[in-house]
């Protein structure tokens, strides 16, 4: 048995350590095991150097996929640890839905690789904002969750004020790509006094069509900005329907 953390034993005596992925108990919190790990997908390169959109082998590692070279997004590059998909998703309901904050320190390790130079360069890590009135019924931000993991554990600061959203608007799920700008546009705005001059890491839980990031940026560079760049835990890489 490996080395456990300070205080494992006690928590195991109100719940086992169960695996992030099935029911399975596990030897401490944040492991999965071996089969279910098979089951994530992980983003590896070749990407698109803006978007990160899984591109074909034969592309040069700076290419940029399709979409980016005929309308260059708002943030500079966006990365994303995993392919959100069957398995994947369920470590992001777990986190939105359940509110389950075991996986936080994996989840911020992996997104760290994926990120990469992101990383250094940035001099914030700001989370995706949720609207007040749905934080106070929800009673935590996932987003911000992940954006606190991540800066902890790449040593930046955490700025979770950085971004407000100003206007509640419906949720995403089942909305088109053009439906989902409109419905995120002007619905968030950044706070120059934190912004101004710095590079900025946006983080989410979820890059689906990349309206919200593209909101995000818009926002942060008319707060002056030096930078923005993002992460998500997952991204949508097939034009699948997201329900959440
Ligand atoms: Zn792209």
């Amino acid at each position: 048995m490996g080395r456990r953390a300070p205080g494992a034993f006690l928590a195991d005596l109100i719940w086992p350590p169960r695996s992030l992925l099935s029911d399975q108990i596990v030897e401490r919190p944040g492991v999965i095991e071996a089969e279910a790990w098979r089951g994530l997908h992980f983003l590896t390169d070749p990407l698109c150097a803006q978007c990160g959109f899984p591109l074909p082998d034969d592309v040069g590692a700076m290419g940029v996929c399709a979409a980016c070279a005929a309308d260059a997004p708002g943030y500079e590059r966006a990365r994303a640890a995993l392919s959100y998909d069957d398995v994947s998703s369920r470590l992001v309901l777990d986190l939105k839905r359940g509110g389950r904050r075991d996986g936080l320190p994996v989840f911020a390790s992996w997104m760290a690789s994926a990120a990469g130079a992101l990383i250094q360069d940035a001099d914030l890590i700001a989370p995706v904002p949720m609207h007040w009135t749905r934080l106070a019924a929800r009673t935590f931000n996932q987003a911000a969750w992940l954006a606190q993991a991540l800066a902890r554990h790449a040593g930046k600061p955490w700025a979770p004020a950085a971004l407000v959203r100003t206007k509640r608007r419906r949720s995403q799920g089942g909305l088109s790509a053009s439906e989902r700008r409109r419905n995120v546009g002007g619905a968030i705005r950044a706070r120059a006094k934190l912004v101004a001059g710095r590079r900025v890491l946006v983080v989410d839980d979820v890059m689906t069509t990349g309206a919200t990031l593209e909101a995000c940026a818009r926002a942060l560079r008319k707060a002056g900005a030096g930078g923005v760049d993002a992460v998500t835990l997952t991204r949508v890489v097939r034009p699948v329907d997201v329900l959440i």
